[in-house]
């Protein structure tokens, strides 16, 4: 104690303080002298037998074999937490049964909570809506996504209706797959106050479109693309136009030129399967590479470390 408050003096006159073994006063980094303390791994031995903290000054606790004396408190992220609310009508019901166990949900709630650092929680919840839609939205400040059961029923009828009742639930299957990381889209714009500069909903698709591809699922997009068509009235009505939503078959379009232009070799036939598209399609690598390269860049911020 002797030394350390001669090193004061010396300090307050300027002089320095280095003591005959050459102790700087309060290195952090010193470990040698006196006697010799076993610290955590994020603290040291002062010199004098006490663990401080590698970053700071602060004692540890008394258990110097601690390890997690001085750490820093563990960051803590939110994650997306899924849930299945059951369905009144029988037949919406049947349609929970069959897609609850096949996991969509807990596996895009996984690969997206483990992805990135998400401030909060976000909820995934399925269920009966009565109206045929799904939605993010934000209630009593929880931010959640709403998949309607009443959605699934009205893709499958749509596919029911011109293809065999095993192609159609495949295609409903992936339709509700591309609709869900649609939503997905929307939540993550919310969430990290991601910068939109044209129509959201168009972002939404092209989120889906992003990371369907990069899953190895294109096909999902395509189905995605198909439902689209099919569910197009071509009429065009004057709230149609007016929606925030571009009309059904600009949708199916936009996907398949986003598909398309992912890998141009591979889909290759889109130039004699959709003739009204050939003059697009020669620019649709721009398209793909610039939706790809900005939802990456808009997200990495975001990853989780
Ligand atoms: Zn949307």
């Amino acid at each position: 104690m002797a030394r350390v408050l001669s090193c004061l003096m010396a300090i307050a006159l300027l002089a320095g303080c280095g003591g005959d073994d050459g102790y700087p006063l309060y290195d952090p980094t010193y470990s040698g002298g006196g006697q010799t303390t076993s610290c955590g791994t994020n603290a040291h031995d002062d010199g004098f037998g006490t663990c401080v903290c590698v970053t700071g000054y602060d004692w540890c606790s008394e258990d110097l074999s601690d390890t997690n004396c001085c750490a820093p408190a563990a960051e803590t992220y939110g994650e997306i937490i899924v849930s299945y609310q059951g369905a009144d009508d029988e037949g919406l019901q049947s349609i929970e049964d069959r897609l609850r166990p096949r996991g969509l949900f807990e596996a895009v709630a996984s690969s997206y909570t483990n992805a990135l650092a998400f401030p909060e929680d976000l909820y995934l919840m399925g269920g009966e809506c009565g109206f045929v839609n799904a939605l993010y939205t934000r209630a009593n400040g929880s931010a959640a996504v709403l998949m309607c059961y009443d959605l699934y029923a009205f893709i499958l009828n749509t596919f029911a209706t011109r293809f065999e009742a095993a192609d159609a639930q495949i295609l409903a299957d992936h339709t509700w797959a591309f609709v869900l990381l649609h939503e997905l889209g929307h939540a993550l714009i919310d969430i990290f106050d991601l910068p939109v500069v044209a129509a959201e909903e168009d972002a939404a698709d092209s989120f889906s479109v992003v990371n369907l591809v990069a899953m190895g699922r294109a096909d999902a997009a395509e189905s995605a693309a198909a439902f689209w068509f099919l569910a197009d009235d071509h009429q065009d009505l004057p709230e149609e136009l007016a929606d925030e939503h571009s009309l059904n078959r600009q949708r199916f379009y936009d996907i398949l030129c986003l598909v398309y232009g992912s890998d141009p070799t591979t889909y290759a036939s889109m130039g004699t399967q959709f003739p009204d598209m050939a003059g697009r399609l020669p620019r649709c690598e721009d398209e793909w590479e610039s939706a790809r390269t900005s939802w990456n860049e808009l997200l990495a911020p975001h990853a989780r470390p």
